[in-house]
């Protein structure tokens, strides 16, 4: 009988030299277009390797944005620590705040307060430049850290004339003072409309409100604006760029389609064109207590926040 030989089966390198497939060919066929998984993956390849050809344009003053939603657990953290680190990969100066006494930006952003922090320099014990901290991640991100004392802040601070500009305060005396060029500052809010949220509103130039993808989606976010309208009209006629980004979307889904669709329509000139999936990979960065970009820049949801920032950045 004759031998079997696997040589004989498999083309020849010489054979195949010419005729290579290079890698989005591969999965289109292989995937084909009617494969739902084929498809996810084959739009991913795609997007990735168009949003990381891109550059991110730089930003000549300070933006400053507050991350906010009084909905809890809507990805405000998720977006504040996801969106900061991907500026700030590319190089570009960034100083995220951590107002939420959960803190959990801080500890994702690799800093835990130790000493001093948002809470001293809201209450006149320190100065910013004193509690300002480089985090490990990434050399152009620094970070004034929170903890659980600043859920003491609303109640001392009630009786404060002038009470909702203490951070603006301190803020914008540190950024003169201190020389530094951040090109964003976002500051990350806890899941309320009270007197801190207030202060970071009128400490800021812009927001961006992330919005669950879920059945009640829509609900409260007229209200979240009302609130941003009456602070623009009372305290800070600076507030003007309103962004909404909708997170945890599931591609595969028609209800998340459907609310992605009755978000955008309700709001078409504020929710940007990048959307954010709803990955367990999030998730894990964030337990892991990191940001994407660091625990895997390469995951469809990092090339989704990539996505956000150039557009973020575009828009003004
Ligand atoms: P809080 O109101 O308590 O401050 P939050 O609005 O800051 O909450 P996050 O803490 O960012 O919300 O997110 C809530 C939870 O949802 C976290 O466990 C986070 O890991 C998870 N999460 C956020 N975005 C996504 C996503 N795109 N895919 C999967 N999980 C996500
Ligand atoms: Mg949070």
């Amino acid at each position: 009988m004759e031998e079997f030989k696997w040589e004989d089966r498999i083309p020849s390198a010489r054979e195949l030299r010419g005729g290579f497939e290079n890698a989005d060919d591969i999965l289109s066929r292989i995937m084909g277009s009617d494969s739902s998984i084929g498809s996810d993956l084959l739009h991913d390849t795609l997007l990735a390797k168009s949003v990381n050809s891109k550059r991110i344009k730089r930003s000549g003053a300070t933006r400053i944005v507050s991350v906010t939603n009084q909905k809890g657990g809507v990805g405000k953290t998720t977006t504040t620590v996801n969106v900061a680190t991907s500026f700030a990969a590319e190089g570009i100066p960034v100083l995220v705040i951590d107002l939420d006494p959960q803190a959990n930006t801080s500890s994702s952003l690799g800093v835990r307060q130790r000493g001093k922090g948002i809470y001293e320099v809201m209450t006149g014990q320190a100065g910013m430049q004193e509690v300002v901290r480089e985090s490990p991640i990434f050399p152009s991100l620094e970070v004034v850290p929170s903890s659980i004392d600043l859920s003491a802040i609303e109640l001392e601070m009630a009786g404060e004339p002038q009470r909702e500009a203490v951070l603006k305060k301190y803020l914008f005396s540190y950024l003169e003072r201190s020389g530094k060029k951040y090109e964003y500052v976002f500051i990350d809010c806890a899941p309320s409309l009270g007197l801190l949220v207030l202060n970071a509103l009128t400490a800021s130039r812009e927001v961006l409100i992330p919005v669950q993808v879920e059945y009640y989606a829509l609900e409260g976010l007229n209200q979240l604006l009302r609130t941003i309208n009456l602070v623009r009209l009372n305290f800070n006629p600076d507030l003007k760029n309103v962004m909404m980004i909708l997170n945890m979307v599931d591609r595969r889904t028609i209800l998340s389609r459907k609310i992605c669709e009755a978000v955008r329509e309700a709001y078409p000139s504020l929710v940007l064109s990048s959307s954010i999936p709803r990955l367990v990979r999030v998730a894990e960065a964030a337990a892991a207590g990191e940001s994407l970009t660091s625990f895997d820049p390469s995951s469809p949801a990092a090339v989704a926040y990539r996505q956000a920032c150039i557009e973020i950045a575009e828009r003004l």
